[in-house]
C-alpha cells in the first residue's frame, strides 16, 4: 500500500495547522463530524453505481442501495418531504437539475413550448444571491431567461415588492434562498404572493427555494421549513448543515419525480459519490438528533452576540436572523471588503468580501464582508471568545493593533477551541 507522498503530506499539515490556529468565519464553511469524514473514505468510495436504487446499470449494488435509501428516509425525515435526490454532487449541481426538472414539467403542461426560455425571477445579485441564481457568468443565465426583483428600502425582502416584479415580469419560476441574506426567509409568504399573482395572470408560476446556507438551520428548527409552501427544494450538504461536500434535492409533487431522477442522472452527472452519500447519511441521521438543535440555536446566538458586539463598537452592520451578517466595511473602515479581508487573513481570521445591498463597488473588491459563525460554534466558541473577537476584528479593521499582536490574540482564543483535526 502506498504512503501519502511526503509533499502532500506537508502541504496537508499546513493546512490542518492555519484551521486549527485561526478563526473561521466564512459562512458557508462548518467541520462535519469525524464519522462523517471517515465515511468519505471508505469502499463506497470505488463502486459504480449510475442509476437509482434497485435501478442501476451495474451490479453488487446491493449495499450501495440500501446506503443510499437509508440517505433518501433520513432526508425526508430531516426536512419533510415526500421525496430526496441525494446524488448531486454539489449544490450548483443540484440548482442544474432543479432548473431542467421544472422546465421539462412546464413543457409537459405546454407553458413553455420550446422557443421560449424558462422565466425565473430571482433576488437581484448584488443583494445575496448565489451565481447559479441567473449570474453572467453562470449557466443559468445563458440557459435560462433570468429576471430580477430588488430588495426594499429596509434591505429585507419586500413581497409587494416582488408582487409587482411578478406581474411585470410574468416569470415561469419564481426562485428564493441566497448566499448572504442575514434574514428568515418568509416561504409562507413568498406563496401566497405567487397565489395572489397567479389568479391574476392565470398561468403556472413554481416556486424554487435554495436552502443551501440554512439548512442546518432549518434541520435544527431554528428557520421555518420550506417544504409546504414550495414545489423544489435544493440545498447542499456541507455549511450549516455540517455534512461532507454535496447537495440534495427535495420536493412534494409526483409529477417532478422522473424529472428530478433524470435531470440528476443522466442528464447531468454520471455516476453517484456513494461514499459521500453514506457520509450524508450520517450527517443526516446527527442533523436529526436533540443535540443539532442545540447546535443551531447556538449558531444563532453566537452570530447575533458577534453583531451586536461590532455594533457596540461602533461598526456599521445588517441585522441577523440566522447565521450570517453583513459587515460594511467602506463606511465603517474605509476599507474595500478586500482590504478588509487581506487584512483579517493576516491576522488568522478568515472571512470573505461581499457584495452589501446597495454596494457600488465591484464584486471584486465590494464594500463589505460576510461573516458566519457556523464554523466557530462547532468548535465550541464561547461568549467571552466572542467579545474577545468582536474587539480584534474592530481593531485589526481600524488599524488600532499591529499584525503580531492581532495574530496573538487570536492565537489566544484559537488554542482553547476544538481541534479541527
Ligand atoms: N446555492 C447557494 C445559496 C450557495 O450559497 C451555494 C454555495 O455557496 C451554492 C448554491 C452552490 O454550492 P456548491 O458550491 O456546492 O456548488
Amino acid at each position: 500500500m502506498a504512503k501519502i507522498d511526503k509533499r502532500i503530506k506537508k502541504i496537508l499539515k499546513a493546512e490542518v495547522k492555519r484551521q486549527n490556529e485561526g478563526i473561521e468565519l466564512i459562512a458557508s464553511e462548518n467541520y462535519p463530524s469525524r464519522a462523517v469524514m471517515k465515511l468519505c473514505g471508505t469502499p463506497f468510495m470505488w463502486k459504480y453505481a449510475e442509476g437509482y436504487p434497485a435501478k442501476r446499470y451495474y451490479g453488487g449494488c446491493e449495499n450501495v442501495d440500501a446506503i443510499e435509501t437509508l440517505a433518501i428516509e433520513m432526508a425526508k425525515n430531516v426536512f419533510h418531504s415526500e421525496y430526496a435526490n441525494v446524488q448531486p454532487h454539489s449544490g450548483s449541481q443540484a440548482n442544474a437539475a432543479a432548473y431542467r426538472a421544472l422546465e421539462k414539467l412546464l413543457l409537459e403542461k405546454g407553458q413553455l413550448d420550446g422557443y421560449r426560455k424558462m422565466k425565473v425571477l430571482s433576488m437581484d445579485l448584488n443583494s445575496g444571491s448565489h451565481l447559479t441564481h441567473g449570474s453572467p457568468v453562470s449557466f443559468s443565465s445563458n440557459v435560462y431567461d433570468f429576471v430580477f426583483f430588488d430588495l426594499g428600502p429596509a434591505g429585507k425582502i419586500n413581497f409587494s415588492i416582488l408582487y409587482d416584479r411578478i406581474l411585470e415580469e410574468k416569470p415561469d419560476v419564481v426562485l428564493c434562498g441566497y448566499s448572504a441574506y442575514p434574514y428568515t426567509v418568509h416561504f409562507e409568504k413568498f406563496r401566497e404572493t405567487i397565489e395572489k399573482a397567479k389568479k391574476k395572470l392565470h398561468q403556472e408560476i413554481y416556486l424554487m427555494a435554495d436552502i443551501a446556507h440554512i439548512a442546518g438551520l432549518i434541520a435544527g428548527a431554528q428557520h421555518m421549513n420550506p417544504m409546504p409552501f414550495c414545489d423544489i427544494v435544493t440545498t447542499t450538504t456541507h455549511k450549516t448543515l455540517r455534512g461532507p461536500r454535496g447537495g440534495m434535492i427535495l420536493w412534494n409533487n409526483d409529477e417532478l419525480t422522473k424529472k428530478v431522477n433524470s435531470a440528476v442522472f443522466p442528464y447531468y452527472q454520471g455516476g453517484p459519490f456513494e461514499n459521500v452519500i453514506a457520509a450524508k447519511a450520517q450527517m443526516l441521521i446527527e442533523a436529526s438528533s436533540p443535540k443539532f438543535r442545540d447546535y443551531a440555536l447556538a449558531v444563532k446566538k453566537n452570530t447575533s452576540k458577534l453583531r451586536d458586539e461590532l455594533k457596540k463598537l461602533g461598526a456599521k452592520v445588517s441585522g441577523t436572523e440566522n447565521h450570517l451578517f453583513l459587515l460594511n466595511t467602506l463606511d465603517s473602515f474605509e476599507l474595500t471588503g478586500l482590504d478588509a479581508q487581506k487584512r483579517l487573513e493576516a491576522a488568522g481570521i478568515t472571512t470573505n468580501k461581499n457584495m452589501i445591498p446597495g454596494d457600488t463597488l465591484s464584486p471584486a473588491k465590494t464594500s463589505g464582508l460576510r461573516i458566519g459563525l457556523a464554523a466557530v460554534t462547532t468548535r465550541g466558541i464561547t461568549k467571552a471568545q466572542i467579545v474577545k473577537l468582536a474587539r480584534i476584528i474592530y481593531y485589526v479593521l481600524s488599524g488600532n493593533i499591529s499584525t503580531e499582536e492581532a495574530k496573538k490574540e487570536v492565537l489566544s482564543i484559537s488554542k482553547h477551541l476544538k481541534k479541527v483535526r
